[in-house]
């Protein structure tokens, strides 16, 4: 057989790589640009009291700043902001315009073409499984990095004041927000995963309900007659296709999006918090590290024959955008279109274990709390026990569960972990200053999580292409206007 042509051009993962490091290049100059230029020419001389306040270019933007006497560099800076708010919210909107479809239409048709419901019991218990052990060992990590360096352990006491003056308001939303969630049972919310009605939980975007809606079409497409199952599996496969190259039709995006997206978190960062919070923030991203570049590696090497360099070589792009997003929801269509096309798992895991996954496998926020509920205690000069730890370890684990797929949700369910072990909760406005940077990090290693487990799910079930075929797979993902199928091209030739 002849060897398939690889597409012309840089692949995507480098593309978006460039556009990550010119983002954060651009954004610190914009950052520098704001500070500087457009207070001044907003005749504010002392910018220490706004930026300790948390102004950020987000609220002066709200105040309709700059006004008409600021200078051609203010100007220049919040144009940038503006022209990549808006690249950045279009490619968001693009993906969200997927998630659903893509999610309902594969997972149908994937149960639909297993015919087997044993199978589809088994590879959920496996696949939930596998989420809550990894879980439980990222809180591991965290906690174990966190009590070696000691990133609390004498922390000036007035800079722990002002920074917690400065968001304190920013973080009394996050409690009200974690206040609104206790008050739901478990049993509600259990319940909560079966929809009541199936096409509010699509308009919602709910992505566990439309995974049940998923698997529930697809069992009952298996129970049916043949005859009946038949055109409407063919037309949710045809749909999954359509969805598909729908993906890759915005990935084309996907660059400028990342450029955009990493311009607009940069230039609102606060360098001078960032300085202050320095141990914290190493601590956190050093454990994210060893679960993303040791962890999860020396896994995939146990189980499945997937190597490093493949592994990374074939998920970067979604890695890279949950990075730049901070949403694993939004990186979602991305994270299975990486996992499919790329890594070579077959459809019906990867529709099933990456809408599960993005949903309620946050290794990288349950690590991060892990670092911050210990870090918080430190500074308040608290001890904790090891039974404080382990419940650390259970409460981090269902907390991880129950956050949203989307920016900023992972510091809100870090209030019911430090409520469970009594650290108090003025320690969040302290850190809640850098917490977007982090989210960044924790994002990248929840999708990273996700693909991992695809993977090992996948080779469990003899469903994991070799690196050979996915190469021969992937030819033919240009954006022909009808390609032919491999069939039809073996005709064609003769
Ligand atoms: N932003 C994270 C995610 O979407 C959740 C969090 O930790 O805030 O995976």
């Amino acid at each position: 057989m002849e060897t398939p042509k690889k597409p012309a051009g840089l692949a995507l993962h480098w593309k978006i790589l460039i556009g990550l490091v010119l983002g954060i290049a651009v954004g610190l100059i914009v950052n520098r640009a704001w500070t500087d230029a457009t207070w001044s020419a907003l005749g504010v001389n002392d910018t220490s009291s706004f930026i300790a306040a948390g102004t950020s270019m987000e609220d002066s933007k709200a105040e309709g700043m700059p006004n008409e006497n600021a200078g051609f560099v203010a100007h220049s800076a919040v144009f940038i902001r503006n022209a990549t708010d808006f690249i950045g919210d279009l490619f968001m909107n693009g993906l969200r315009f997927i998630a659903v479809p893509i999610v309902l239409f594969s997972l149908a048709a994937g149960v639909a073409s297993l015919n087997d419901t044993a199978k589809v019991g088994r590879i959920g218990v496996k696949t939930i499984t596998i989420y809550l052990a990894t879980t439980a060992v990222a809180i591991s990590v965290g906690l174990v990095a966190a009590n070696l360096i000691g990133p609390g352990q004498g922390f000036p006491e007035e800079v722990r004041e002002q920074l917690a003056a400065a968001e304190q308001a920013n973080a009394d939303t996050r409690i009200g927000s974690a206040e609104a969630q206790k008050s739901r049972s478990t049993w509600d919310i259990l319940l909560d995963i079966f929809p009541r009605n199936p096409f509010g939980a699509m308009a919602a975007g709910n992505t566990l309900q439309v995974v049940v809606t998923g698997l529930l079409v697809g069992i009952a497409l298996t129970l049916i007659p043949k005859k009946d199952a038949d055109p409407v599996v063919r037309v949710f496969e045809g749909m999954t296709r359509v969805t598909i190259k729908i993906v890759e039709i915005v990935l084309l995006i996907a660059p400028y999006a990342v450029f955009a997206l990493i311009v607009t978190v940069i230039a609102d960062l606060g360098v001078e918090v960032l300085r202050k919070l320095v141990a914290y923030c190493l601590t956190a991203v050093l454990g994210l590290a060893i679960m993303m570049f040791v962890v999860y590696p020396a896994v995939l090497r146990a189980f499945t024959p997937v190597r490093y360099g493949r592994f990374f070589r074939a998920i970067s792009p979604a890695q890279l955008l949950a990075f730049s997003s901070s949403s694993s929801g939004a990186t979602m269509p991305v994270t299975m279109e990486c996992v499919e096309k790329r890594l070579g798992v077959k459809e019906d895991i990867t529709s099933f274990v990456i809408p599960v996954g993005a949903t309620i496998n946050m290794d990288g926020t349950a690590l991060y709390q892990g670092v911050a509920a210990v870090f918080i205690a430190q500074m308040y000069g608290l001890g904790l026990t090891f039974g404080d730890q382990l419940t650390i370890v259970l409460t981090a684990t269902l907390a991880s569960i129950g956050t949203a797929a989307v920016p900023g949700v992972g510091i809100v369910m870090l209030v019911i972990v430090l409520e469970s072990v009594g650290i108090p909760l003025e320690g969040i406005a302290v850190i809640l200053g850098v917490d977007r940077i982090i989210d960044m990090c924790r994002t990248s290693c929840n999708v990273t999580g996700d693909c991992m487990v695809a993977a090992v799910v996948g080779h469990s079930e003899g469903e994991l292409l070799s690196e050979a075929d996915v190469e021969r797979a992937a030819a033919g993902t240009e954006l022909d206007e009808h390609p032919l199928e491999e069939d039809e091209v073996i005709e064609a030739r003769g």
